[in-house]
């Protein structure tokens, strides 16, 4: 037998069992011992029966006395009753709808019990407890250690898991450690056979420990191993320099209408030196909401249009890549610079300094955009179509990417394969995720980092309130008062059912309510992601005019959408969203010098959603909020880390074990500074290939 067995070569129990194990993606026996327990209950000492008390998981060994089956009181319920004693005392035993046991402990029976002591009609007894019975010159597997707990499915006992994993345990030799030997010394890790026998069954907390911190160590080596090896390819390919436009670029940022703060200018700075190197960028821009990364972006793409070569920018929804076009028409207004917009339903090219866009048709604008007659590309995935060509792309932005997950990967194959050069274009990637460092270093390893960590000055916290229901005619009151002062509102709807994917029904049903029975007299816009473009651009168009007082809105104006005049949000349904998410939400309003509002509503009074929407609205700090998402949720559920594809990897190792991960970092890098190609070490060479195509494969 040997670790690539299958199960079916376990005896009776290995075949009957393996239908099961497969459902767990568990096929043969090294597959089981990858096979991590999820708990371990600490049952090494056996108590007394006298000594026991109504508290934790206790074992006791001692003989039957007496066993058999009642019926119980209530219908229907089959019960087994059983006295055990010691030398010490005894005990009452129920187990409830087991009459099987009958036939398997009999009276003068040794066993090992082990569960929860209740106090119950004779005194202490113990419930539905487990049971081992005692086997001369064996030791027990199942209690008298400390005993792992898997994860499993309905028919598959903990019993049989452990049964078999006892049964494999010596294969664990086998496995070959792929970790290099000056790597475990240097970081003191247990050999790989043994943390794995250690694992499942720990002869104490201590060596638990060790064997837990050298399998995460596993997971994580491999993720930075992976991001690193990413970093050090991207450095040995060409990208094309673009040379720093000192005098053009002093000029563009005196043209700005505020100074830009010092966070934009070391992430500017950071960006425009990467974009004159020879080897591609690959950076990410991470800034709450609000903190103004559109500027910084409207640098690089500066200098790339300057330099004679075309950048494309990705946005991910036709609304957001509309206003960022104009947005950088207007910023960029004093450069002779062509600007186009190519998304599912919208094609226009802006010669600067010209005053407005012309429409074109799509044939024509992409013949331009393959003949270097656009600079600069906004779009949304439209522009990473195959139909799509440019001549010289040098840079790739992506806006909010973490709307985009994987795909921006192949965004930027498209675009390098879209052209005929060898270069690789420069990559910046922007996210108004705050995610913790911790978590950036893992998920997004392979990147460089820039962070905008302060907010433009003058910027006034948004009062963030949640209103009790008898409260609302309030809310609506203060709707009216800033309409009165010129100001606007959004009010956003979340979905009502699964079915109702878009949240149409209820932000259509809500409009009409405002619309007939609050504000009679106000204007009031609806956006939702199922209306036609040109109406969707219409609405938005309408509101950034303010022709449009309040306009009711699904989570489509989520993202990057910039109204500064609006100055209050109403959110329906708040404890359907998560933190960030509620905090991406209210990055709408707040974006001007006035005092602006966020109100919350919410469908249900739980304690813990009035705990979770409270923190929020005491907060309006991003990394703050991701943190506690983090606390709340997990890290699997933070916006934007799902997407990484690592994460679901991970068996063992948290997002949170910070230690380890800097560790695992270190050890990444020293390997492959003095082995780039891990020629030296093949084994781990075969593992990291696997790893790689695995994640490839997803
Ligand atoms: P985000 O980082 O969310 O993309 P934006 O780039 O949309 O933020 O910027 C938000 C708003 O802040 C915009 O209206 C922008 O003009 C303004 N802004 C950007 N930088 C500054 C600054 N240094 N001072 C004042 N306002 C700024
Ligand atoms: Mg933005």
């Amino acid at each position: 037998m040997n670790c690539s067995s299958p199960l079916t070569a376990f005896g009776i129990v290995g075949r009957r069992c393996a239908p099961l194990f497969k459902k767990l993606g568990i096929a043969t026996a090294c597959d089981l011992l990858y096979h991590f327990p999820y708990r371990w209950d600490d049952l090494r000492t056996i108590t007394p029966i006298a000594d026991l008390g109504p508290d934790r998981i206790r074992a006791v060994k001692g003989t039957v006395q007496f066993i058999e089956n009642k019926r119980s009181k209530w219908k229907r319920m089959a019960l087994t009753h059983a006295v055990v004693s010691d030398e010490s005392g005894s005990i009452s035993v129920l187990w409830f709808n087991q009459p099987f046991l009958t036939k398997n402990l009999k009276q003068g029976d040794n066993v090992y019990l082990w569960g929860k002591i209740e106090y119950g009609d004779t005194g202490f007894q113990m419930t539905n407890p487990e049971y081992e019975k005692v086997m001369p010159n064996r030791a027990p597997t199942h209690v008298q250690r400390i005993v792992p707990r898997y994860p499993s499915t309905a028919k598959l006992s903990q019993k049989q898991i452990r049964f078999l994993m006892a049964k494999a345990l010596p294969l664990a030799s086998q496995i070959k450690d792929f970790l290099p030997a000056p790597t475990i010394r240097a970081h003191n890790l247990l050999p790989l056979p043994a943390a794995i026998r250690t694992i499942h069954f720990p002869p104490s907390p201590e060596k638990l420990a060790r064997a837990q911190e050298r399998l995460k160590f596993d997971e994580l080596f491999l993720i930075q191993l992976h991001a690193l090896r990413m970093k050090q390819a991207l450095a040995h390919s060409r990208a094309i320099p673009l040379p720093f436009p000192k005098r053009e670029m002093q000029a563009f940022v005196k043209s700005l209408p505020f100074s830009l703060t010092p966070a934009q200018k070391k992430a500017a700075w950071e960006i425009l030196k990467d974009l004159q190197k020879q080897t591609p960028m690959n950076r990410l821009l991470e800034g709450d909401v609000g903190s103004g990364k559109t500027v910084v972006a409207a640098m690089a793409l500066l200098q790339t249009a300057l330099s004679k070569k075309q950048a494309a920018y990705l946005a991910p929804t036709e609304i957001l890549a509309r206003q960022i076009f104009t947005t950088l028409c207007a910023l960029l207004s004093s450069f002779p610079l062509r600007i186009a917009l190519l998304t599912r339903t919208e094609n226009a090219l802006q010669e600067l300094p010209s005053k407005s866009p012309c429409s074109l048709s799509k044939r024509s604008l992409l013949s331009r955009i393959r003949n270097g007659d656009a600079d600069i590309v906004v779009g949304t995935h439209a522009i990473i179509q195959k139909s799509v060509r440019f001549s010289a792309p040098a840079l790739a932005v992506v806006d909010e990417q973490h709307r985009f997950g994987v795909r921006q990967r192949s965004f930027l194959a498209r675009l390098s394969a879209a052209s005929e050069s060898e270069q690789i274009p420069h990559f910046l990637s922007m996210s108004a995720t705050p995610i913790p460092r911790s978590l950036a270093l893992t998920v997004y390893g392979d990147l460089d980092l820039s962070v905008i960590g302060t907010l433009p000055p003058g910027r006034k916290p948004v009062h963030t309130k949640i209103i009790p229901p008898d409260k609302r005619h309030e809310a609506y009151q203060r709707i009216l008062k800033e309409i009165s002062k010129g100001r606007q509102a959004y009010v956003i709807c979340p979905l009502i059912d699964p079915s109702d994917r878009l949240g149409v029904k209820s932000a259509t049903e809500e409009y009409r309510r405002l619309q007939k029975d609050i504000f009679p007299t106000c204007s009031i816009g609806l956006l939702h992601g199922r209306m036609a473009h040109a109406k969707k651009e219409e609405v938005m168009q309408a509101f950034l005019d303010n022709k449009i007082n309040i306009l009711v809105s699904t989570t489509v104006v989520e993202v990057g959408v910039d109204v500064p005049n609006a100055t209050l949000m109403l959110i329906e349904g708040a404890e359907r969203f998560g933190l960030a998410q509620l905090h991406q939400l209210r990055g709408r309003v707040g974006r001007s010098s006035h005092q602006s509002y966020c109100f919350l509503f919410s469908e249900t009074s739980g304690k813990e959603t009035l705990a979770r929407l409270s923190a929020f609205a005491k907060t309006q700090n991003g990394f703050e909020l991701a943190e506690k998402d983090m606390e709340i949720r997990g890290p699997g559920d933070i916006y934007g880390v799902k997407q990484s594809g690592y994460i679901d990897r991970l068996r063992i190792a948290k997002l949170t074990d910070y230690p380890v991960i800097q560790k695992a970092r270190n050890a990444a890098h020293t390997l492959l500074k003095d082995d780039p190609t891990l020629k030296k070490h093949p084994l781990l060479q075969e593992k990291i290939k696997q790893w790689e195509q695995e994640i490839h494969l997803e």
